[in-house]
Protein backbone atom coordinates (compact mmCIF):
# COMPACT_ATOMS: atom_id res chain seq x y z
CA UNK A 1 0.00 0.00 0.00
CA UNK A 2 1.11 3.49 -0.91
CA UNK A 3 -0.51 5.99 2.16
CA UNK A 4 -1.39 9.01 1.59
CA UNK A 5 0.76 10.84 4.06
CA UNK A 6 3.39 9.88 6.71
CA UNK A 7 5.46 11.42 9.10
CA UNK A 8 9.13 11.98 8.71
CA UNK A 9 10.62 10.37 12.19
CA UNK A 10 14.25 10.08 12.60
CA UNK A 11 16.74 8.78 15.16
CA UNK A 12 17.52 12.24 16.41
CA UNK A 13 13.67 13.22 17.00
CA UNK A 14 13.32 9.94 18.86
CA UNK A 15 16.64 10.62 20.97
CA UNK A 16 15.35 14.25 22.04
CA UNK A 17 12.23 12.99 22.86
CA UNK A 18 13.58 9.93 25.45
CA UNK A 19 15.38 12.71 26.42
CA UNK A 20 12.31 14.49 27.62
CA UNK A 21 11.24 11.84 28.95
CA UNK A 22 14.31 11.07 31.34
CA UNK A 23 14.28 14.56 32.38
CA UNK A 24 10.53 14.29 34.27
CA UNK A 25 9.98 18.01 32.69
CA UNK A 26 7.26 16.99 30.43
CA UNK A 27 4.77 20.28 30.90
CA UNK A 28 5.62 23.62 31.35
CA UNK A 29 9.04 23.12 31.03
CA UNK A 30 11.89 24.62 29.26
CA UNK A 31 11.38 22.78 25.79
CA UNK A 32 8.00 25.03 25.04
CA UNK A 33 10.07 28.41 25.67
CA UNK A 34 12.80 26.91 23.25
CA UNK A 35 10.67 25.77 20.83
CA UNK A 36 8.60 28.86 20.87
CA UNK A 37 11.62 30.93 20.44
CA UNK A 38 13.04 28.59 17.62
CA UNK A 39 9.68 29.02 15.75
CA UNK A 40 8.95 32.83 15.92
CA UNK A 41 12.53 33.17 14.31
CA UNK A 42 11.55 30.70 12.01
CA UNK A 43 8.91 32.61 10.83
CA UNK A 44 10.38 35.99 11.41
CA UNK A 45 7.50 37.30 13.81
CA UNK A 46 8.33 38.68 17.50
CA UNK A 47 6.49 36.21 19.46
CA UNK A 48 4.91 32.24 18.66
CA UNK A 49 2.97 30.84 20.97
CA UNK A 50 2.55 26.84 21.26
CA UNK A 51 -0.62 25.26 21.68
CA UNK A 52 -1.82 21.69 21.42
CA UNK A 53 -3.62 21.94 18.37
CA UNK A 54 -3.65 24.22 15.20
CA UNK A 55 -7.85 24.04 16.39
CA UNK A 56 -7.01 25.48 19.52
CA UNK A 57 -4.60 28.22 18.20
CA UNK A 58 -7.26 29.59 16.09
CA UNK A 59 -9.54 29.80 18.67
CA UNK A 60 -7.36 31.53 20.73
CA UNK A 61 -7.19 34.30 17.84
CA UNK A 62 -10.39 34.68 17.52
CA UNK A 63 -10.89 35.27 21.41
CA UNK A 64 -7.34 37.53 21.69
CA UNK A 65 -9.08 39.61 19.00
CA UNK A 66 -12.32 40.03 21.04
CA UNK A 67 -14.42 38.38 17.97
CA UNK A 68 -18.07 37.35 19.86
CA UNK A 69 -21.57 37.06 19.44
CA UNK A 70 -23.28 39.64 16.44
CA UNK A 71 -19.36 39.63 14.86
CA UNK A 72 -19.01 38.72 11.24
CA UNK A 73 -15.72 36.84 9.94
CA UNK A 74 -15.03 36.59 6.24
CA UNK A 75 -13.45 33.44 5.42
CA UNK A 76 -13.44 31.16 2.84
CA UNK A 77 -15.32 27.42 2.07
CA UNK A 78 -12.44 25.76 0.57
CA UNK A 79 -10.73 24.83 3.75
CA UNK A 80 -10.60 22.27 6.39
CA UNK A 81 -13.47 22.75 8.56
CA UNK A 82 -11.42 24.33 11.66
CA UNK A 83 -10.99 27.54 10.13
CA UNK A 84 -14.47 28.54 10.09
CA UNK A 85 -15.38 26.38 13.63
CA UNK A 86 -13.66 28.37 15.39
CA UNK A 87 -15.45 31.20 14.73
CA UNK A 88 -18.36 29.43 15.54
CA UNK A 89 -16.81 28.46 18.94
CA UNK A 90 -17.35 32.13 20.18
CA UNK A 91 -20.59 32.55 18.53
CA UNK A 92 -19.69 34.84 15.51
CA UNK A 93 -20.58 34.40 12.21
CA UNK A 94 -18.45 32.96 9.71
CA UNK A 95 -19.20 34.72 6.16
CA UNK A 96 -18.03 33.41 2.88
CA UNK A 97 -16.05 34.41 0.01
CA UNK A 98 -15.97 32.03 -2.87
CA UNK A 99 -12.45 31.12 -4.06
CA UNK A 100 -9.65 31.66 -7.10
CA UNK A 101 -9.84 28.68 -9.54
CA UNK A 102 -6.26 28.40 -9.97
CA UNK A 103 -4.79 29.12 -6.16
CA UNK A 104 -7.93 27.90 -4.61
CA UNK A 105 -7.44 30.99 -1.93
CA UNK A 106 -9.83 33.35 -1.34
CA UNK A 107 -10.66 35.41 -4.13
CA UNK A 108 -9.55 39.47 -3.02
CA UNK A 109 -12.11 40.32 -5.61
CA UNK A 110 -14.86 39.16 -4.07
CA UNK A 111 -14.52 40.15 -0.86
CA UNK A 112 -15.38 43.75 -0.31
CA UNK A 113 -19.22 42.90 -1.46
CA UNK A 114 -19.51 40.95 1.47
CA UNK A 115 -18.41 43.78 4.07
CA UNK A 116 -20.63 44.88 6.47
CA UNK A 117 -20.87 47.37 9.55
CA UNK A 118 -21.20 43.92 11.43
CA UNK A 119 -17.23 42.72 10.22
CA UNK A 120 -14.50 42.67 12.61
CA UNK A 121 -12.08 40.67 10.80
CA UNK A 122 -11.27 38.48 7.98
CA UNK A 123 -10.34 35.04 8.59
CA UNK A 124 -7.63 33.13 5.57
CA UNK A 125 -6.47 29.77 4.56
CA UNK A 126 -3.06 29.77 3.01
CA UNK A 127 -4.62 26.20 0.88
CA UNK A 128 -2.20 23.15 0.68
CA UNK A 129 1.13 24.91 1.15
CA UNK A 130 0.52 28.61 -0.83
CA UNK A 131 0.01 32.31 0.17
CA UNK A 132 -3.15 34.08 -0.62
CA UNK A 133 -3.11 36.89 -2.27
CA UNK A 134 -1.65 39.47 0.38
CA UNK A 135 -1.17 42.79 -1.25
CA UNK A 136 -4.66 42.91 -2.06
CA UNK A 137 -6.47 41.44 0.81
CA UNK A 138 -3.89 43.97 3.65
CA UNK A 139 -5.16 46.79 1.36
CA UNK A 140 -9.00 45.40 2.06
CA UNK A 141 -8.51 44.47 5.80
CA UNK A 142 -6.25 48.31 6.06
CA UNK A 143 -9.17 50.36 4.35
CA UNK A 144 -12.43 49.11 6.23
CA UNK A 145 -10.29 48.52 9.60
CA UNK A 146 -10.42 44.70 9.84
CA UNK A 147 -8.31 42.11 11.67
CA UNK A 148 -6.37 39.85 9.97
CA UNK A 149 -5.94 36.13 11.28
CA UNK A 150 -4.07 33.67 8.94
CA UNK A 151 -4.35 30.31 9.23
CA UNK A 152 -1.00 29.10 8.09
CA UNK A 153 -1.61 25.07 9.27
CA UNK A 154 -1.13 24.10 5.71
CA UNK A 155 1.56 26.47 4.80
CA UNK A 156 4.91 26.47 6.77
CA UNK A 157 7.61 28.43 5.32
CA UNK A 158 5.60 29.45 2.49
CA UNK A 159 6.06 32.71 1.03
CA UNK A 160 4.27 35.67 -0.81
CA UNK A 161 6.84 38.33 -2.61
CA UNK A 162 9.60 37.24 -0.37
CA UNK A 163 7.61 37.51 2.73
CA UNK A 164 6.88 34.36 4.88
CA UNK A 165 2.97 33.40 5.37
CA UNK A 166 2.38 34.27 9.22
CA UNK A 167 3.78 37.48 9.34
CA UNK A 168 0.89 39.29 7.24
CA UNK A 169 -1.80 39.46 9.52
CA UNK A 170 -2.54 40.29 13.25
CA UNK A 171 -2.04 36.65 14.06
CA UNK A 172 -1.49 33.42 12.12
CA UNK A 173 -1.24 29.64 13.12
CA UNK A 174 0.63 27.03 12.14
CA UNK A 175 -0.46 22.94 13.02
CA UNK A 176 1.76 20.22 13.19
CA UNK A 177 -0.82 16.91 13.01
CA UNK A 178 1.39 14.00 11.47
CA UNK A 179 0.30 14.91 8.05
CA UNK A 180 1.73 18.30 7.70
CA UNK A 181 4.93 19.16 6.37
CA UNK A 182 6.69 19.30 10.37
CA UNK A 183 5.03 17.49 12.94
CA UNK A 184 4.46 17.19 16.87
CA UNK A 185 1.89 14.45 16.84
CA UNK A 186 -0.78 17.18 18.10
CA UNK A 187 0.18 20.34 17.98
CA UNK A 188 -0.10 23.98 16.92
CA UNK A 189 1.59 27.71 17.41
CA UNK A 190 0.18 30.95 17.23
CA UNK A 191 2.68 33.96 15.90
CA UNK A 192 2.30 37.86 16.52
CA UNK A 193 4.45 40.40 16.20
CA UNK A 194 1.17 42.36 18.86
CA UNK A 195 2.40 41.97 22.78
CA UNK A 196 -1.23 42.28 23.54
CA UNK A 197 -2.10 39.69 21.53
CA UNK A 198 1.12 37.20 22.58
CA UNK A 199 0.50 37.65 26.32
CA UNK A 200 -4.01 37.22 25.84
CA UNK A 201 -3.00 33.49 24.30
CA UNK A 202 -0.53 32.62 26.65
CA UNK A 203 -2.47 33.45 29.41
CA UNK A 204 -5.66 31.44 28.03
CA UNK A 205 -4.13 28.41 26.97
CA UNK A 206 -2.87 28.14 30.41
CA UNK A 207 -6.50 28.42 32.60
CA UNK A 208 -6.54 32.33 31.45
CA UNK A 209 -3.46 32.95 34.22
CA UNK A 210 -1.36 35.81 33.92
CA UNK A 211 1.84 34.96 33.15
CA UNK A 212 3.08 36.33 36.57
CA UNK A 213 0.40 35.18 38.97
CA UNK A 214 0.06 32.38 40.98
CA UNK A 215 -0.64 29.27 39.87
CA UNK A 216 -4.58 29.45 41.38
CA UNK A 217 -5.27 32.47 40.17
CA UNK A 218 -6.77 33.06 36.99
CA UNK A 219 -8.03 36.33 35.64
CA UNK A 220 -9.67 35.15 32.71
CA UNK A 221 -11.93 32.20 31.36
CA UNK A 222 -9.15 30.22 29.95
CA UNK A 223 -8.60 26.40 28.61
CA UNK A 224 -6.01 23.76 28.80
CA UNK A 225 -4.48 23.87 25.61
CA UNK A 226 -1.28 23.70 26.49
CA UNK A 227 1.50 21.85 24.50
CA UNK A 228 3.76 18.89 26.16
CA UNK A 229 7.63 19.36 26.60
CA UNK A 230 7.32 16.03 24.82
CA UNK A 231 5.40 17.29 22.01
CA UNK A 232 7.87 20.48 22.02
CA UNK A 233 11.15 18.63 21.91
CA UNK A 234 9.61 16.56 18.57
CA UNK A 235 8.81 20.30 17.39
CA UNK A 236 12.48 21.47 17.90
CA UNK A 237 14.24 18.73 16.25
CA UNK A 238 11.70 18.48 13.55
CA UNK A 239 12.77 22.10 12.68
CA UNK A 240 15.93 22.08 12.48
CA UNK A 241 15.38 20.08 9.46
CA UNK A 242 12.68 21.81 7.72
CA UNK A 243 14.50 22.77 4.82
CA UNK A 244 15.13 19.06 4.21
CA UNK A 245 11.65 18.49 4.87
CA UNK A 246 10.27 20.94 2.30
CA UNK A 247 12.76 20.49 -0.30
CA UNK A 248 12.24 16.61 -0.16
CA UNK A 249 8.80 17.46 -0.59
CA UNK A 250 9.49 19.62 -3.56
CA UNK A 251 11.68 17.03 -5.16
CA UNK A 252 8.52 14.66 -5.58
CA UNK A 253 6.03 17.12 -6.58
CA UNK A 254 9.18 18.05 -9.45
CA UNK A 255 8.99 14.51 -10.39
CA UNK A 256 4.82 14.22 -10.09
CA UNK A 257 5.06 17.29 -12.46
CA UNK A 258 6.93 16.38 -15.06
CA UNK A 259 5.41 12.58 -15.04
CA UNK A 260 1.84 13.97 -15.26
CA UNK A 261 2.50 16.67 -17.76
CA UNK A 262 1.52 14.35 -20.22
CA UNK A 263 -1.98 12.90 -18.90
CA UNK A 264 -4.69 15.02 -21.11
CA UNK A 265 -7.10 14.14 -18.41
CA UNK A 266 -5.26 15.65 -15.46
CA UNK A 267 -4.68 19.60 -14.57
CA UNK A 268 -2.13 20.56 -12.22
CA UNK A 269 -2.00 22.78 -9.64
CA UNK A 270 -0.93 26.42 -10.90
CA UNK A 271 1.57 28.00 -8.51
CA UNK A 272 1.19 32.29 -8.66
CA UNK A 273 3.93 33.94 -9.51
CA UNK A 274 5.15 35.32 -6.64
CA UNK A 275 4.69 32.19 -4.15
CA UNK A 276 6.63 29.95 -3.30
CA UNK A 277 4.67 26.86 -2.04
CA UNK A 278 5.82 24.10 0.32
CA UNK A 279 3.14 21.63 -0.75
CA UNK A 280 0.93 20.25 2.05
CA UNK A 281 -0.43 17.89 -0.13
CA UNK A 282 -0.28 17.61 -3.98
CA UNK A 283 -3.52 18.23 -5.60
CA UNK A 284 -4.30 17.13 -9.09
CA UNK A 285 -8.00 18.15 -10.94
CA UNK A 286 -10.13 15.35 -12.93
CA UNK A 287 -13.84 15.74 -14.65
CA UNK A 288 -16.07 15.58 -11.88
CA UNK A 289 -17.54 12.15 -13.31
CA UNK A 290 -14.10 10.57 -12.97
CA UNK A 291 -12.78 11.68 -9.66
CA UNK A 292 -14.30 9.71 -7.20
CA UNK A 293 -14.06 6.90 -9.13
CA UNK A 294 -10.22 7.43 -9.59
CA UNK A 295 -9.93 7.26 -5.86
CA UNK A 296 -11.64 4.36 -5.85
CA UNK A 297 -9.62 2.56 -9.13
CA UNK A 298 -6.39 4.01 -6.90
CA UNK A 299 -7.08 1.96 -3.90
CA UNK A 300 -8.18 -1.30 -5.76
CA UNK A 301 -3.82 -0.87 -6.86
CA UNK A 302 -2.91 -0.28 -3.12
CA UNK A 303 -2.69 3.65 -3.83
CA UNK A 304 -4.25 5.79 -1.03
CA UNK A 305 -5.70 9.29 -2.22
CA UNK A 306 -8.66 11.40 -1.00
CA UNK A 307 -11.22 14.26 -2.71
CA UNK A 308 -9.74 17.33 -0.75
CA UNK A 309 -11.73 18.73 0.76
CA UNK A 310 -15.24 17.66 -0.01
CA UNK A 311 -17.46 18.83 0.82
CA UNK A 312 -16.74 22.73 1.12
CA UNK A 313 -17.58 23.88 3.99
CA UNK A 314 -21.21 25.66 3.38
CA UNK A 315 -22.30 22.74 2.46
CA UNK A 316 -21.45 20.41 5.41
CA UNK A 317 -24.92 19.18 7.38
CA UNK A 318 -24.54 21.59 10.22
CA UNK A 319 -24.07 24.61 8.52
CA UNK A 320 -26.85 24.40 5.94
CA UNK A 321 -28.97 23.83 9.09
CA UNK A 322 -27.53 26.46 10.98
CA UNK A 323 -26.92 29.47 8.15
CA UNK A 324 -29.13 27.71 5.42
CA UNK A 325 -26.03 27.14 3.12
CA UNK A 326 -27.45 25.61 -0.26
CA UNK A 327 -25.22 23.92 -3.17
CA UNK A 328 -24.79 26.78 -5.60
CA UNK A 329 -23.73 29.58 -3.23
CA UNK A 330 -20.01 29.23 -3.79
CA UNK A 331 -19.46 27.85 -7.13
CA UNK A 332 -15.93 27.48 -7.76
CA UNK A 333 -15.28 26.17 -4.30
CA UNK A 334 -18.18 23.89 -4.78
CA UNK A 335 -16.69 22.47 -8.54
CA UNK A 336 -13.09 22.31 -6.69
CA UNK A 337 -14.25 20.07 -3.86
CA UNK A 338 -15.54 17.74 -6.70
CA UNK A 339 -12.89 17.53 -8.68
CA UNK A 340 -9.51 17.80 -6.91
CA UNK A 341 -8.23 14.74 -5.08
CA UNK A 342 -4.84 14.31 -3.88
CA UNK A 343 -1.90 12.20 -4.16
CA UNK A 344 0.46 10.34 -2.15
CA UNK A 345 2.92 12.81 -0.87
CA UNK A 346 5.78 11.94 2.42
CA UNK A 347 9.37 11.69 2.74
CA UNK A 348 10.37 8.30 1.74
CA UNK A 349 7.97 8.50 -1.56
CA UNK A 350 9.96 7.24 -4.08
CA UNK A 351 10.20 8.04 -7.80
CA UNK A 352 9.42 4.39 -8.83
CA UNK A 353 6.08 4.76 -6.21
CA UNK A 354 5.28 7.95 -8.84
CA UNK A 355 5.59 5.66 -11.74
CA UNK A 356 2.85 3.46 -10.23
CA UNK A 357 0.80 5.76 -9.18
CA UNK A 358 1.34 7.63 -12.90
CA UNK A 359 0.87 4.05 -14.35
CA UNK A 360 -2.62 3.84 -12.24
CA UNK A 361 -3.86 6.70 -12.97
CA UNK A 362 -3.31 6.12 -17.06
CA UNK A 363 -4.90 2.34 -16.67
CA UNK A 364 -8.18 3.87 -15.05
CA UNK A 365 -8.31 6.34 -18.05
CA UNK A 366 -7.70 3.76 -20.73
C1 LIG B 1 -4.52 21.07 9.88
C2 LIG B 1 -5.35 22.28 9.76
C3 LIG B 1 -5.81 22.98 10.89
C4 LIG B 1 -5.52 22.56 12.31
O1 LIG B 1 -5.78 21.25 12.55
P1 LIG B 1 -5.48 20.55 13.98
O2 LIG B 1 -5.78 19.14 13.67
O3 LIG B 1 -6.38 21.17 14.97
O4 LIG B 1 -4.05 20.80 14.32
C5 LIG B 1 -6.52 24.14 10.69
N1 LIG B 1 -6.78 24.61 9.46
C6 LIG B 1 -6.37 23.98 8.35
C7 LIG B 1 -6.67 24.57 7.03
C8 LIG B 1 -5.66 22.77 8.46
O5 LIG B 1 -5.27 22.13 7.36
Amino acid sequence: MIPLAKPHIDKEDIREVVEVLESGALSLGPKIEEFEEKFAKQIGTKYAIAVNSGTSGLHLCIKALNIKEGDEVITTPFSFIASANCILFEKAKPVFVDVDEETFNINPELIEAKITDKTKAILLVHVFGQSCDMNKIVAIAKKHNLKIIEDACESINAVYEQKKVGTFGDAAVFAFYPNKQMTTGEGGMIVTNNKEIADLTKSLRNQGRSNNMQWLTHNLLGYNYRLTDIQAALGISQLNKIDFLISKRQELVNIYLEELKDVPEITLPKIAKQNIHTWFVFPIIVEEKHRDKLIEYLMSKQIQSKAYFSPAIHLQDFYKKEFGYKKGDFPIAEKLSKTILILPLFIGLTKQNILTIKQAIIDYFS
